[in-house]
């Protein structure tokens, strides 16, 4: 299987390991696949049977062809061992008979980003040896919080990389800035920045496209590379658990084979929600993509209008790791919709103007597959309490948006299919 960027008409292939190691392509572009592998029926069957790792392994397997299955299950079993995740990976929890709650912040750092971070340092590591590189990977981190300590743990004192997060100084909580600014090992940095995330995201997006950087870099012998879920590496660790949750779905008896039912996620960059889309081309049978958002609602505002618009008031709201108004992997999705010569137009014009406008049939398609709400600090505050006293489960304020978005499209719909809501944070990490 091989790579192309999203902004290059012009048919420049990559291998997986190439893509994993480079992070983002040199036109600016993310990567994807040229194709999307499927999953049939009874490979699913299959997979239902075995613990979370194997299934790991075997998705992977379909996009990382420069990789053997069993280095992908080793990779897999380590990263996704009992001693970082002691209870599972991706544990389900059913709220009643139509909504469940994923949950995917039993790792290290008490949020999902650990899903990807745990495992993506043992991939970079061996796209090194594959691809000959003897420089160092010097990862470069843009974070709303969660991301950063995710990666310098997911790096640390991994050989022959180095990494520099940098997060928006008042815009983290006191839980993620003291979990970085505490950080062990002898390869990691972090720096506050004054400013928001799209301003890290900015300022590290120029420093990967600054060739006099990348000349001064190589004389040192090393390289920069991305751990933001811009890199596939980073991206496709996450359509597991989507798999996952179709399996878990079975197996709890709540869904039969086929039947489809409807995810909500709690968006910021567009990563978690896009992997979610990968795994509807797979095979996994997701009715709608329900796109939370919270008062940064840029995304609602999309899917609804089709008109991109990043000048506009931002918020720091109580679910920080949302408070994003440049999303970065609506670009993947883009070229799925449009090609990359119309990506190439769209991403040029929001970095111009701060906006684009996509109409018709392209528009059309989003919307069959997406549908964007958002809630407000008052609604994501008393979805905290709805949840609890309806079901006695406490979620934590992202998992809490998603909650009162799920609502939402259910009065809107009438939908009374199966929603599974992605629980991306502890409720203790943002008391
Ligand atoms: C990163 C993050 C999100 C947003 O995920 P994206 O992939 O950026 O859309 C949501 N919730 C929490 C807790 C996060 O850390």
């Amino acid at each position: 299987m091989l790579y192309k960027s999203t902004r290059d008409p012009s048919g420049a292939r990559y291998t997986s390991a190439e893509v994993v190691k480079r992070g983002i392509a040199d036109d600016g572009g993310l990567y994807l696949p040229e194709s999307i592998p499927t999953l049939a029926k009874d490979e699913i069957d299959k997979l239902r049977h075995v613990p979370y790792h194997e299934r790991a392994a075997h998705i992977l397997t379909k996009f990382l062809t420069d990789y053997s299955f069993e280095e992908l299950l080793d990779d897999c079993r380590a990263a996704y061992r009992h001693e970082s995740f002691p209870s599972g990976p991706a544990p389900l929890a059913r709220l009643d008979d139509r909504l469940f709650s994923l949950e995917l912040w039993h790792g290290p750092t008490a949020a999902f980003k650990d899903m990807a971070l745990q495992l993506m340092p043992r991939l970079l590591t061996r796209a090194l040896k594959k691809t000959g590189e003897r420089r160092a990977a010097h990862i470069l981190v843009a974070t709303s919080g969660d991301t950063g300590k995710a990666a310098l743990e997911g790096f640390r004192d991994i050989d022959q990389t180095r990494i520099t997060v940098f997060y928006p100084e008042n815009g983290v909580s006191l839980v993620q800035k003291l979990q970085m600014a505490t950080q062990t090992g002898g390869n990691v940095d972090v720096c506050a920045v004054r400013g928001n995330f799209d301003d890290c995201q900015n300022g590290v997006k120029q420093l990967f496209s600054d060739s006099e950087l990348a000349l001064e870099l190589d004389r040192r012998g090393a390289f920069l590379s991305s751990a933001n879920s811009i890199n596939w590496g980073r991206l496709v660790p996450q359509v597991v658990y989507y798999v996952s949750l179709y399996c878990e779905l079975q197996n709890c008896g709540a869904l039969r084979a086929g039947d489809r039912f409807c995810v909500c996620v709690p968006t910021g960059n567009f990563g978690n929600i896009l992997a979610a889309y990968i795994a509807g081309l797979m095979g996994v049978p997701i009715k709608k993509l329900i796109c939370a958002s919270n008062l940064n609602n840029v995304l609602t505002d999309f899917l609804r209008t089709g008109r991109y618009e990043r000048n506009r008031t931002f918020h720091k709201t109580m679910s920080p790791s949302m408070d994003i108004l440049i999303s970065s992997n609506l670009e993947r999705l883009l070229y799925y919709i449009a090609g990359a010569d119309k990506t190439r137009e769209y991403t040029a014009k929001l970095a111009k103007t701060g906006s684009y406008l996509i109409a018709g049939e392209e528009k059309d398609k989003i919307s069959e597959s997406f549908i964007g709400y958002f809630a407000d600090e008052t609604e994501t505050t008393a979805a905290i309490q709805d949840i609890f006293k309806k079901y006695g489960y406490l979620c934590d304020t992202h998992t809490a948006v998603a909650f009162s978005c799920a609502e939402k499209y259910r009065r809107e719909t009438g939908d009374r299919s199966i929603i599974a809501v992605v629980s991306t944070a502890s409720p203790y990490k943002f008391a």
